[in-house]
């Protein structure tokens, strides 16, 4: 119950957002989005896994864009295997930004390595063509 006390104490004293601020920030998330530049790729649409215990669960398949039934296989699991470090003085912000980078990190790493496997595929069965683009924002 203490706990409980202490986090409603907390809670209390935390400014309370009017309607208006939340709209404005709502909005300003908006436009945010809208201002960020297209993005063109030639990693196709992910097919996201079945959830845990199914034997494919983990594994998100990226399919050849013509259609010829190859595909990249990217395990999540093995996705994170780093230990993190963090300095027990680190304010929430350098723990935010240290995550961050980490999962951009791993995402530019992740991106790479499935363009290069769709490359390497598009050179030995469909040498006359480059990968189709898309885009994303
Ligand atoms: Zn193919």
């Amino acid at each position: 119950m203490t706990t409980d006390t202490d986090l409603d104490d907390l809670l209390a004293r935390l400014p309370k957002p009017s309607p208006r601020d939340i709209l404005a920030e709502i909005e300003a998330a908006r436009h945010a989005d809208e201002a960020r530049p297209p993005v063109r790729t030639i990693i196709p649409e992910p097919e996201l896994p079945p959830l845990w215990p199914h034997p494919d669960s983990g594994f998100v398949r990226f399919s050849c864009a013509l259609g010829c039934g190859w595909k990249h296989e990217e395990s999540t699991y093995a996705d994170d295997q780093e230990p993190i470090s963090v300095p027990l003085s680190a304010s929430t912000e350098e723990i935010s930004r240290i995550i961050s980078e980490r999962a951009e990190h791993r995402a530019a790493t992740a991106n790479a390595r499935v363009e290069a496997a769709i490359r390497e595929h598009f050179t030995q069965e469909h040498p006359d063509q480059e990968p189709p683009e898309r885009t994303v924002r």
